[in-house]
């Protein structure tokens, strides 16, 4: 592979940022990887991984990178911008892998300087853990990459950058496509979001449940509660920033949510069992059609395949 960016700089090295640091370094698609964390053990952790040079400050890390990859949570990327900039060189094009988009294309957007292009991004790839020991370079192969460039950015060099970062995904197995914004937050809204918020509702309700012991969820959670309770491992404060920059559009998916679950709790009621069936029915093709996509495989492997 022929390298695209001679250094690439990566803040925040979760399970994002040392996947990236791996895949960069298998792929060859840059010679340097600079990085930084706010967490002073996170910076320690990925020196002993040997995940590229660590910087403990964000200014000095993202000096002479041609990329500046952003892979903090949603919340933290304006400032993680701010304590970069400093450092920025001229003509740096600057992403990011948050997984809400019209919030960061705001709230970054307003801190960078007219010097950078900015391309915003997310990979739809990930796992339930968190932290630089979580990354793996193969967790991009074959998944989709959305990038939402800026429309608004007229300059003949940013249809150049945006091309650039396309190559740079697609350089670690990832698919890539093109998408505005707010259409990414809707259909993200649909497809991760919510589908979260039932796991994290789920779990915590079981937990509570009076009339069942804890340790009865535990030991039968073998039944459906266990996949919930992986996808309810996910990263607290990830997730939180999620909810708290999509608002608009998870209220409005939710609302669906909510009236569609009220028509089946009285098909319950009623013992109504042909909308029940029928419901259940559709389901089960919308899993086929995501298998057939090339989306999951349909190997009962129960989230363990790489445990
Ligand atoms: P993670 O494993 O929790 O890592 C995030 C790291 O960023 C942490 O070490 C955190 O340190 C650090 N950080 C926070 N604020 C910072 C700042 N201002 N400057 C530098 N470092 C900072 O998170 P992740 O799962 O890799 O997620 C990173 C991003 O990728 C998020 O925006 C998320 O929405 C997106 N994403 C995640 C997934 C997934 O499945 N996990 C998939 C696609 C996209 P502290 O712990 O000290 O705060």
């Amino acid at each position: 592979m022929a390298m695209i960016f001679d250094r690439i700089a990566v803040l925040g090295v979760g399970l994002i940022g040392s996947s990236i640091a791996h895949a960069a370094r298998e792929s060859g698609v840059t010679r340097v990887v600079q990085l930084y964390d706010a967490d002073p053990e996170v910076c320690q952790r990925a020196r002993e991984l040997g995940l590229g040079e660590v910087f403990d400050d964000p200014a000095k890390a993202v000096e002479k990178a041609e990329l500046v990859v952003l892979c903090v949570p949603v919340g933290a990327m304006a400032a993680a911008v701010e304590a970069a900039k400093p450092g920025l060189k001229i003509g740096a094009i600057i992403t990011d892998v948050g997984s809400v988009k019209q919030a960061v294309v705001e709230s970054v957007g307003a801190k960078l300087p007219t010097y950078v292009y900015f391309v915003p991004g997310h990979p739809i790839a990930g796992t339930e853990r968190s932290g630089p020991d979580a990354g793996f370079a193969a967790l991009f192969h074959n998944r989709w990459h959305i990038l939402t460039p800026l429309p608004g950015d007229e300059r003949e060099a940013y249809a150049a950058a945006v091309d650039q970062v396309e190559e740079f995904w697609r350089a670690f197995g990832a698919d890539v496509e093109r998408m505005a914004p707010d259409r990414h937050d809707v259909v993200l809204a649909v497809t991760s979001h919510l589908p979260h918020l039932i796991a994290f509702n789920i779990v915590a309700m079981a937990e509570d449940l009076e009339s069942v012991t804890e340790s009865e969820v535990v030991k039968y959670s073998a039944s459906g509660f266990r996949d919930f309770t992986r996808i309810a491992a996910s990263d607290p404060t990830m997730w939180r920033d999620v909810f708290l920059n999509n608002k608009d559009a998870v209220l409005e998916v939710l609302g669906r949510f909510s009236e569609d679950l009220a028509a089946l709790q009285r098909a319950i009621r009623w013992s109504d069992g042909d909308t029940l069936y029928a419901l259940f029915d559709r389901a089960r093709r919308m899993r086929r059609e995501v298998i057939e996509a090339g989306q999951d495989t349909s190997a009962p492997n129960w989230g363990r395949d790489r445990d």
